[in-house]
């Protein structure tokens, strides 16, 4: 999936946390890694996380923006719509800067135009709101944030059989994601996880513990995050 605005839900209390990511499988990972090493920007989602297990949580593909300039201000339309409502996880509500990693100076560049230049067409806007509006949450994330509201809590058998189908799918979403990266592979291309640009594989260094044997970041990211680490460094 590919220039998404998605949600990170727990189905238990209602909470939510909004995201958006131009390769959506990239961004859930390197959420899943920093949740699970408590090295998450966002610590309220992080500690949720905790509390309540993987399994009370639900991903949501809750809108697609055709251009990758749509992107941040249907980011931010959703910010503003459930920072309303209070139920965002999110302590920072300004989109682009919501993405666990360090923005990088493309990423930058492209949120700074989002805010100054590019005008959301009536159009957009329309399509916008008619998600909001709409289909918004899958059914299945609906059903159980209907059951919570309904004051009952949900119980440990339950608990149970919510974690085991997510257990059962994934396989299925491991299979995707392989298929997926090995469609890349196969194209000559790789997307570097921290940029999230598609790049010619001569652009990444080699990595003999990698399965690709492959850095996952590319050159340019890899220069800058050493670089970065100097700079701290002398501090
Ligand atoms: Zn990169």
């Amino acid at each position: 999936m590919h220039n998404v605005v998605y949600t990170l839900t727990n189905t238990l209390t209602g909470r939510l946390y909004v995201g958006s990511a131009e390769v959506f499988s990239v961004r859930q990972r390197a959420h899943l890694h920093h949740l699970n090493a408590r090295t998450h920007h966002c610590v309220y989602l992080e500690n949720a996380w905790h509390k309540y297990g993987a399994g009370a949580f639900v991903w949501d593909i809750i809108a697609t923006a055709e251009h990758v300039a749509l992107l941040l201000p249907m980011e931010q339309a959703y910010l503003d719509h459930y920072g309303r409502l209070g139920i965002l996880y999110n302590h920072c509500k300004v989109a682009g800067s919501t993405s666990g990693v360090k923005a990088t100076e493309e990423t930058k560049a492209k949120i700074s135009a989002a805010k100054k230049g590019t005008k959301v067409s009536d159009d957009a806007r329309a399509k916008i709101s008619a998600t909001m509006m709409g289909k918004g949450k899958s059914d299945d994330t609906k059903a159980k944030m209907s059951a919570y509201r309904a004051g009952r809590k949900y119980t440990e058998e339950e608990l149970v059989k919510l974690r085991a189908t997510r257990e059962a799918s994934a396989p299925q979403r491991e299979a995707e994601r392989r298929a997926y990266w090995e469609a890349q592979l196969a194209a000559g291309v790789k997307i570097c996880t921290v940029c999230e640009r598609s790049q010619p594989l001569s652009e990444f260094n080699r990595r003999v513990k990698s399965p690709d044997g492959l850095s996952p970041l590319c050159r340019t990211c890899k220069k800058n995050t050493r670089k970065k680490a100097k700079e701290n460094g002398n501090e």
